[in-house]
């Protein structure tokens, strides 16, 4: 029986990218997203991929939408959380909604997320999850103080799950991209994107498909040693 792949953010930019490999990769992929209903239907149309819409910064909903993939699959055994906002400000004009906003999207959803499928995987003796972190959480960026906050905090979550699972055949790894030529980084000014570009070794941005690679490889029975990383891609633009 295949395995079981829910991917948070599943249905556009990187998401889009990690849920078709998986899919590819013979998983049976289930993609979450929250508003974009219109690419959702064309995402799932275009690629035979169930989708579900969910906030997965409330804990309620996540726990309706697992419950419901529980009843249909019976288990989730790799979790993608993907799903990321900005809202950014420098930090003397960064409002408590922006803060909150990012903190709840960003970093809840993964205690959210997480905590509701750990005990399956668990029994099960087997888990993959995999957090999309940031190259601004690993240097920090201006104007992001929340965003590089929930970033950097994917990385503690994740080891301290990684010492708590390893045990179980569970792993738990990072993921940090540098800039990906997706909608989030097409909204950065034109001047300004070309000057981040320029600061980049490889002198591109990076392509969804780039991280799906690496997702698919830490999913995979190769990776199985692999616990507790946190894997840089990101064309050389910082070495950590
Ligand atoms: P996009 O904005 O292109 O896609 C975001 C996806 O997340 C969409 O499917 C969207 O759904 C979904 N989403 C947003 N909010 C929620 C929510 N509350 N609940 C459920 N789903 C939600 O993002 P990217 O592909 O650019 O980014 C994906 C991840 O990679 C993020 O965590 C981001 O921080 C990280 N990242 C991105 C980089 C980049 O250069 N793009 C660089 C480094 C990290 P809907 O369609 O309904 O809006």
């Amino acid at each position: 029986m295949s395995k079981i792949a829910l991917v948070t953010g599943g249905t556009r930019g990187i998401g889009e990218s990690i849920s078709k490999k998986l899919k590819e990769d013979g998983l049976t992929v289930i993609a979450n997203y929250s508003s974009n209903d219109d690419a959702a239907k064309k995402f799932s149309d275009e690629n035979q991929i169930d989708v579900f819409k969910c906030d997965v910064g409330n804990y309620e909903s996540c726990s309706d939408m697992i419950n419901k993939i529980y009843d249909q699959h019976k288990s989730i055994d790799v979790l993608i959380n993907n799903a990321g906002i900005t809202r950014d400000a420098p930090l003397h004009k960064m409002t408590p909604e922006k803060w909150q906003k990012v903190i709840n999207v960003n970093l809840d959803s993964v205690f959210n997320m997480t905590s509701l499928v750990i005990n399956k995987m668990r029994e099960s003796q087997f888990g993959r999850i995999i957090h999309i972190s940031s190259v601004n959480g690993q240097k920090g960026q201006f104007g992001q103080t929340n965003y590089a906050a929930t970033k950097s905090a994917l990385i503690g979550f994740s080891k301290s799950l990684a010492l708590e699972s390893a045990i179980k055949n569970i792993t738990s790894n990072v993921v940090c991209p540098g800039y990906i030529n997706t909608e989030m980084v097409a909204a950065i000014r034109e001047d300004i994107l070309k000057s981040i570009i320029d600061t980049i070794p490889a002198k591109r941005l990076g392509e969804s498909n780039e991280i799906a690679e690496l997702v698919s490889y830490l999913v995979s029975e190769k990776a199985q040693y692999i616990n507790g990383a946190t894997l840089s891609i990101n064309g050389g633009l910082w070495m950590d």
